[in-house]
């Protein structure tokens, strides 16, 4: 027995770990004999990695007993000449969950407040939460932000607002006239993050552009992800793009080497290939414009989803919608908790077989 200095004490998280949601990740479906089953509940592209973006990643497999190129430079080079932005005003990490992660490091000291619709991301309780920042959740109005409730809500403690276009779960966007009035009443000390995780998906013209508001507006800063359109959630890669001064301290905040070799050969290969990954984008969006088509027509109200995700508001009804999907070899996203009138359910829109029957569960004839 080593004796130590004891004080009668154990080691304790801080309080505020015990009250941080649990991040509930998509179930994936057992295995059930003679059934097809598809994960229609995590929002993935259901497409396989292009071969030459396998390549790639193979091309580095055999140096990952290195660190990877912590600068992320040949990347972050092409996200630049892609998207028109100096390198200086890019950051990456690992998802843009991570990087969601690394800006609020960067901007909020506990009990700031950061302001963000809800529902909407699951991950934003959890990454104010972490850093010790309090989260003043602004309730949707008709499925959509409710810009004038999210300003009112503005005190001088808000350090950050998120706005998340098209909003996961509910599927709908933020126009530029409605961020544009918005803007006019958030104070320039202000960091406005537009979560754009899903903008390959948007055909809503009047939808708001996060690359126009970063041009427009010293004080906005604008979230991408490669993990829906472009298809790489495994890899795990996100990035921001801001002024230099906050992109610099949304490095300063990273986790060293987080973004890896295959990564980041994978997000280089993606760009080099992006017709064809927008093809498929394409693709789904029939296919989800289909289904809201047939949705219609058999009564029910999808909305306007512009994600790549349909959103079914079914009060005490969602479960058994749940149950049925699940019967059925469907695995959707259930939001049951918190307020009964909130419940619903979220379901990834990607194989034509999965999109036919969740029609046939829906419309009653499965
Ligand atoms: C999926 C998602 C993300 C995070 O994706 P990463 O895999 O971490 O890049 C961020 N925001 C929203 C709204 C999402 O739905």
């Amino acid at each position: 027995m080593t004796s130590t200095a004891s004080d009668g004490l154990l080691p304790t998280p801080r309080p505020t770990i015990a009250t941080l949601p649990t991040y509930v990740a998509g179930k994936r479906p057992p295995a059930r004999p003679g059934l097809t089953t598809f994960k229609a509940s995590s929002n993935e592209n259901p497409y396989a990695p292009l071969p030459e973006i396998v390549d790639a990643i193979t091309q580095v497999a055999g140096q990952v007993n290195r660190y990877p190129d912590p600068g992320a430079s040949a990347m972050i080079a092409a996200l630049a000449s892609r998207y028109g932005v100096p390198a200086e005003q890019i950051a990456v990490g690992t998802g843009s969950a991570g990087v969601l992660q690394q800006i609020l490091q960067a901007m909020v000291d506990p009990g700031d407040e950061v302001i963000y619709a809800w529902r909407s991301f699951e991950a934003y309780p959890i990454s104010v939460g972490v850093v010790g920042g309090r989260s003043v959740q602004v309730p949707l109005r008709h499925e959509r932000h409710d810009l004038d409730a999210m300003a009112d809500a503005i005190t001088d403690r808000t350090r950050v607002i998120i706005v998340c276009t098209p909003n996961n779960p509910t599927g709908t966007i933020v126009t530029s006239d409605e961020f544009d009035a918005f803007m006019t009443r958030v104070p320039t000390h202000v960091l406005v993050l537009v979560d754009e995780a899903y903008a390959e998906f948007v055909r809503d013209p009047r939808a708001l552009q996060g690359m126009a508001a970063l041009q427009r507006y010293p004080n906005v800063a604008v979230l991408r992800s490669f993990s829906k359109a472009f298809g790489l959630a495994g890899l795990r890669v996100g990035m921001a793009m801001a002024s230099a001064e906050l992109a610099a301290s949304f490095r300063a905040t990273a986790v060293p080497f987080g973004v890896s070799d295959l990564a980041q050969a994978a997000v280089v290969a993606a760009l080099q290939h992006e017709s064809v990954l927008l093809e498929r984008v394409a693709q789904i969006v029939r296919q989800r414009e289909q289904l809201v088509q047939a949705l219609t027509a058999s009564g029910i109200d999808p909305g306007a989803p512009q994600g790549n995700f349909l959103w079914l508001r079914r009060g005490d009804a969602s479960a058994d919608l749940v149950r049925a999907c699940e019967d059925n070899g469907l695995m959707v996203r259930p939001f049951l908790t918190g307020d009964p009138q909130g419940a619903g359910v979220r379901i990834t829109v990607g194989e034509p077989e999965a999109d036919a029957r969740l029609l046939a569960i829906l419309t009653g004839t499965r």
